[in-house]
């Protein structure tokens, strides 16, 4: 009764769990539901996965999980212990202390938005085959964001009544409007100076337009530099287009530079360098092997493998770069193994979903990860500024409005920060990001660490909720989910201090100004 689930079709790679027959395990008039505080549960390989709402969780054997149903267990005895320990004994529970443990894991639900992307220009130089921004040629200089909506958006990004903000510069290629860029930066230090909050400023680009004046100038204001690497070189040129050289090798040089910059720094460059991401394309599903490797040789400590996202022209381009969310699965299970094996190699590299979830599962952390948190990130999580002073519930918000679609567009930087924060799009949206509104999130096993994106729900299912049993959303994150509690059933002590090793948390102090 308790093997996993082999005939939905998910790839051998993805071991499914799936629901307890409680009635093929225990007559129900034996059940004694006031033993237990509310849990969820999954049968995971030959055990049973146990969670409740406090993210604690317990593998159970099936006779065990008989006994935790039907009450049996006693105080002092072992399984009775173990159960109490991990806060599943109704009677056993310290309210108090896990209403602070609740707090203390929820502490955004205290605070306004702590991210604020500004969409510097449309412009770039790149023509990305999924890119899913609306770009234009570098010649519209129309479509850049003016020194006077810049200042108005850091001036409402200032007003979230969160302790600490990141700016962070997108685009097209934010750099492509770089007095802007450099106004942003030194407006926002000037602010902070009597706003005293944690700030810190982020740039994501393809470096093809950075050079050393620009360099110097992100270094010395402690702006942490993020890029896409597709993989290697054949893989990334193909669908990163660039007609002003080799895309490839001139990202991966400055890679190399800004990072040297780091260690010349005496900055441990186990943390500090470039962090680069991976879109994963209908090309990439057989390369797992060699885009890992790429990571590695460039000195990447983690790998984000991000499945191709339904907005903008990643959509029109789907018939030649799109796949199956099974294929998309079964690549990633193929590449986190990969990377497992290197890390019983000595290599320290990890993937980023993974370690994310772990963080949750395991560190009993909170990342603030807006795409796993309840309620998801937008409005409440983070801003998107556009070029033209709108703004919208997050950036994937934004992408939606570059589809023709203002759906998710809560205000303008002449709003105030009140107006945009209390408006009836807003809630409407806040409220679509509870799991807890969700038919089968109630009843998941991993309720307690996922979460919604409104904006995905509403462009891949039509609906701000969507609907979890046919999602997309949801099949990725259960099947992750799925794919980590498996390894954490067949762990032993040198994969679960890997595990925890990815869980580790340091702040990257250097880039809190
Ligand atoms: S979205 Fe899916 S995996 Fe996440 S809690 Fe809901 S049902 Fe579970």
């Amino acid at each position: 009764m308790l093997e996993a689930d082999t005939t939905s079709g998910a790839p051998a790679l993805l071991p499914r769990g799936r629901q307890v027959d409680f009635a093929a395990l225990s007559d129900p008039a034996r059940w004694k539901p006031e033993f237990a505080v509310p849990f969820n549960q999954r049968v995971i390989g030959r055990k049973i996965a146990i969670s409740n709402d406090l993210g604690d969780w317990l593998l159970l054997t099936q006779d065990e999980f008989r006994d935790f149903i039907e009450g049996r267990p006693q105080p002092g005895e072992p399984l009775y212990e173990k159960l109490a320990r991990a806060n599943f004994v109704a009677a056993r529970l310290d309210l108090k202390t896990q209403a602070q443990r609740w707090r203390r894991k929820h502490h955004f639900l205290y605070s306004g938005p702590t991210l604020h992307a500004f969409v510097l220009t449309h412009r770039c130089n790149h023509g990305c085959q999924y890119c899913h921004s609306s770009i234009v040629g570098m010649d519209r200089y129309d479509t850049d964001m003016s020194i006077e909506t810049a200042e108005r958006g850091v001036d409402i990004a200032f007003e979230t009544t969160a302790w600490g903000l990141t700016i962070e510069f997108q685009g097209g290629e934010p750099t492509a409007n770089w007095p802007v860029l450099k106004h942003i930066v030194d407006y926002a230090l000037k602010k902070n100076e009597t706003a005293k909050k944690v700030l810190s400023f982020a740039l994501v680009t393809n470096l093809s337009l950075m050079d050393d004046e620009k360099l110097d100038f992100l270094i010395d204001r402690h702006v942490q530099i993020c890029t896409s690497l597709d993989g290697p070189e054949d893989l990334h040129n193909k669908i990163r287009i660039f007609k002003g050289g080799n895309s490839h090798e001139i990202l991966l040089g400055w890679m190399k530079k800004i990072n040297q910059r780091y260690a010349d720094m005496g900055l441990d460059t186990n943390q500090y360098r470039v962090e680069a991401l991976p879109t994963i394309t209908r090309p990439s599903l057989t390369r797992w092997r060699d885009i890992v490797d790429t990571f590695v040789e460039a000195g990447c400590r983690a790998v984000f493998l991000r499945k191709l996202d339904p907005f903008g022209f990643a959509a029109k381009s789907a018939k030649t770069l799109g796949y199956s969310m099974d294929d998309f699965l079964e690549f990633y299970a193929n590449a986190v193994d990969y990377i497992i094996e290197l890390n019983r190699q000595g290599v320290q590299v990890m993937e980023r979903h993974a370690a994310i979830m772990l963080n949750k599962i395991l560190a009993d952390e909170e990342p603030n990860y807006l795409d796993l948190r309840i309620p998801g990130g937008a409005c409440v999580g983070q801003l998107g500024y556009a070029p033209d002073g709108s703004i919208y519930s997050s950036d994937e918000g934004r992408f939606v409005a570059s589809m023709g679609d203002e759906m998710f567009k809560i205000g303008t930087v002449n709003d105030s920060y009140y107006d945009l924060m209390t408006n009836a799009a807003t809630r409407a949206l806040v409220m679509a990001g509870l799991n807890d509104g969700q038919p089968d999130c109630v009843s998941c096993l991993y309720k307690p660490w996922c979460g919604q994106q409104v904006e995905y729900n509403y462009k891949t299912q039509g609906s701000l909720h969507g609907h979890m049993r046919d999602s997309a959303w949801c099949k990725k994150h259960k099947s992750i989910f799925d794919y980590l509690m498996h390894k954490l059933e067949a762990a032993d002590d040198r994969d679960m201090e890997m595990f925890r090793l990815w869980t580790t948390n340091r702040t990257l102090d250097h880039f809190i100004v």
